[in-house]
């Protein structure tokens, strides 16, 4: 398959058009998106009238950008201007944002063609994409089992070659977990290095965009694109885009590389076994790994569990059948409030309201809520002392590979699939998942490479390096 910068550099030197480029991704989707359901929508027509507008500025002698006529597969949660954007709920329905979000105007302005938006777990809660109100996506490498999610929909999109690229949120994983189940790989970028603007809020102090691609250069070449500071969003870190495309292939000669021990506990076997793989490629490339501890990392899941379900509480007293989608019948304002969220949010979203709005109430805000942001202080600390000694970190992505449907449905099980992934989330620091061999059933694996905040540069670098010792392996 061809990489997002073959595509554009094709488009670019006139090889293919952008429309040739589109049809043969739309082609994909055409045999495949019965079985795997990636999309939401296919926005067909307007994709296919982008990318004949690109090969029209090609005609007129200008250069239509770095992504030219690269098709990009974005998460539904991701606002875009007059094509619904649903976060795969019902209280959605019928909304159709008035503008783009910023990555979404970025890649458009770097000539990239949005074909379509996917699924995820209802306002991104879940790791599965099972909670969509539009029924679940399906691994495409097999289709008896879940994506991961919450942004199951882009990643399979990508392992299905129905795009190129695609973009997700992650919150507490969302990008980086269904990345290593479906075999592709996903970035969370630094907290304020991507732009929030036109991202439906779910916990806003962890939420950040991020790409899924075929390989490591894409992503840096789209993380690139769509990074760099935005006074739109007031957390947006006031820094140029990041140069990462450069230093890729310069090694890991030298380089100090803790594996983190906490994250090695309670972990499938097989998963295990290829993270220890990543180790020794590491070591035979001249770094140096070692075990290093990170005792706040245990706390991590209960912490995340009290803080992402309280900021949501907040996030979504928005839909309240005035201001967006769908409305219910209600005799009094009140009534109508209460009706329209009881029928409009799935039962997932509803237990995270109710978590959250417990945790920060009088009363049990500083034994819940208080005790949670401080678990968040200490991991910092924690992460800080292990990169004193070390340049890198690294763990699995997820616990295991790739589960078959229903196979998770206890919250609890389900929670469990974010361990290795929710530490960076509490602290804001960058993190990518990289494919690495497969466990059980031959599905494949991911490693997670964390960085330091905005040490994105160096992430990057290792984990081209890993993704170029990693066991080849058949695409989906
Ligand atoms: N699985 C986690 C949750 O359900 C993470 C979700 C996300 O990153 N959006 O909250």
């Amino acid at each position: 398959m061809n990489s997002a910068r073959e595509l554009a550099s094709d488009v670019r030197e006139s090889r293919q058009t952008a429309v040739q480029v589109l049809e043969d991704f739309l082609k994909n989707i055409d045999d495949k998106e019965e079985d795997v359901h990636a999309f939401n929508v296919v926005d067909r027509e307007n994709a296919i009238e982008a990318a004949a507008k690109i090969d029209e500025t090609l005609a007129a002698g200008h250069d239509p950008g770095p992504l030219a006529g690269v098709p990009v597969a974005l998460k539904d949660n991701l606002c875009t201007r007059n094509l619904a954007t649903t976060c795969s709920s019902r209280i959605l329905e019928g909304w159709k944002p008035p503008y783009d979000a910023t990555v979404v105007e970025r890649l458009r302005a770097a000539g990239a063609v949005i074909i379509g938006k996917t699924n995820l777990d209802e306002f991104a809660m879940g790791s599965s994409t099972e909670h969509s109100a539009f029924g679940p996506t399906h691994n495409p490498h097999d289709l008896a089992r879940v994506p991961g999610g919450s942004s199951g929909g882009s990643a399979a999109a990508v392992a299905a070659g129905f795009a190129p690229i695609a973009l997700g949120s992650d919150t507490g994983g969302s990008i980086r977990q269904p990345a290593a189940l479906c075999g592709v790989v996903g970035v969370k970028p630094t907290y304020g290095l991507v732009s929030r603007y036109g991202l439906v809020a779910f916990a806003s102090s962890f939420d950040q965009i991020g790409p899924f691609a075929n390989d490591v250069a894409d992503a840096a070449l789209v993380l690139e694109t769509i990074g760099g500071h935005d006074p739109l969003d007031s957390t947006s870190i006031p820094s140029p885009p990041p140069s990462l495309s450069g230093g890729l292939s310069s090694g890991v000669e030298g380089l100090r590389v803790g594996l983190v021990a906490e994250l090695l506990e309670g972990i499938d076997e097989d998963v295990v076994e290829q993270v220890h793989q990543t180790a020794d490629a590491l070591r035979a490339g001249g770094a140096v790994v070692d075990l290093v501890s990170i005792p706040a990392v245990e706390y991590g899941l209960t912490a995340y569990y009290l803080i992402a379900p309280a900021e949501a509480s907040s996030n979504l007293a928005r839909y309240d059948g005035v201001r967006y989608g769908m409305r219910a019948e209600g005799n009094e304002v009140a009534e109508m409030n209460a009706a329209t969220r009881r029928q409009g949010f799935g039962d997932e979203v509803i237990a995270r309201v109710m978590l959250g709005t417990f945790a920060l109430s009088a009363g049990y805000y500083d034994a819940f809520y208080g005790k949670a942001q401080k678990v968040r202080t200490l991991t910092r600390q924690d992460f800080d002392s292990a990169y004193a000694k070390y340049d890198i970190l690294l763990s699995p992505t997820s616990p295991s590979v790739a589960f078959r449907f229903g196979e998770r449905s206890d919250p609890m099980t389900m929670y469990r699939c974010d361990t290795c992934t929710v530490p960076s989330n509490l602290v804001g620091d960058p993190a990518i998942s990289v494919p690495y061999g497969t466990g059980e059933g031959g599905m494949p694996v991911g490693v997670q490479v964390m960085a330091p905040q905005l040490g994105e540069s160096q992430m990057f670098r290792v984990a081209s390096f890993i993704e170029s010792q990693a066991p080849k392996r058949d695409a989906a």
